[in-house]
C-alpha cells in the first residue's frame, strides 16, 4: 500500500521508513510525490498542524485525479519548567532560518538555572492519516525524558542531542532504539493498528 508522507524534513521522511520498514506500507515523499511546496503551519496544537498538512497534500492530490493515502507529522518537545515550550513552536523558536544548533542554544540557556530533577520534558506526535475517501483520523504518541546541561551524541536530529532518555540522550542511542520508544514511534503504532483493524 502506498501512503504519501505529507513533509519535507528529509529526518522524520527516514524515520518513518525505518519503523514501516517491515511492513507492506511504501512510504512516498510529498516530493516524490510531486507537491514540492511548504505548507504554512498556523494551528495551535499539534493534531491541527498535522491536519493542516495532511489536508494541503490531499487536496493537491485531489487536483490532479489522485486518490490515496496522505500521513502527515506534526511533533515538538514540550519542558515542564517552561510551561510545555516550545511545543508547537519547536522549529521555529529561535527563528525560521534557525539551525538545530540554534535551538539547542536557546533551550539550555533558558535551561540554565533550573535543577536536576525539574527538567522533566517530552516529545509529542501528532499524526493525522486521510484515507483516499476523505476520513481523517488522529493519532498522538509521546515519550517521556528530561533535559540535559549539554548536548551529548551525534545521532538524530533537532533536540535529540538534549534529550535524555533512560540516562543517554535521543543523539547517543543508535537510530534503532530511538525508533523503538519514540514518540513517532508510539503515534506510528497506532496508524499499523488501525490499517490492521480493517
Ligand atoms: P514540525 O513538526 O515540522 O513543526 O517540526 C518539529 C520540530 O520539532 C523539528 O524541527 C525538531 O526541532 C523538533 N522535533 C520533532 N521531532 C523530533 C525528534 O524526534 N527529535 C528531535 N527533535 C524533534
Amino acid at each position: 500500500m502506498n501512503l504519501i508522507l505529507a513533509t519535507n524534513n528529509r529526518n522524520k521522511l527516514r524515520e518513518i521508513r525505518e519503523i514501516l520498514a517491515d511492513t507492506d506500507i511504501t512510504v512516498i515523499s510529498q516530493r516524490e510525490a510531486g507537491f514540492d511546496f511548504d505548507v504554512e503551519e498556523n494551528g495551535t496544537t499539534f493534531a491541527e498542524n498535522a491536519q493542516i498538512k495532511a489536508q494541503a497534500i490531499r487536496a493537491a492530490a485531489e487536483q490532479k485525479g489522485e486518490s490515496c493515502y496522505v500521513l502527515a507529522d506534526d511533533s515538538g518537545l514540550a519542558v515542564d519548567a517552561l510551561n510545555g515550550e516550545p511545543g508547537v513552536y519547536s522549529h521555529r523558536w529561535a527563528g525560521e532560518n534557525a539551525a538545530d544548533a540554534d535551538r539547542i542554544a536557546k533551550l539550555l540557556s533558558a535551561m540554565e538555572h533550573v535543577p536536576e530533577g525539574q527538567r522533566g520534558a517530552h516529545f509529542s506526535c501528532a499524526m493525522c492519516l486521510i484515507e483516499p475517501d476523505g476520513t481523517r483520523h488522529l493519532f498522538e504518541g509521546r515519550v517521556e525524558g528530561s533535559i540535559l546541561h549539554a548536548p551529548r551524541g551525534e545521532n538524530g536530529f533537532g533536540y535529540d542531542p538534549v534529550f535524555a532518555y533512560e540516562g543517554r540522550s535521543f543523539a547517543e542511542i543508535p537510530a534503532e532504539e530511538k525508533n523503538a520508544v519514540s514518540h513517532r514511534h508510539n503515534a506510528l503504532m497506532q496508524v499499523l493498528a488501525f490499517f490492521r483493524g480493517r
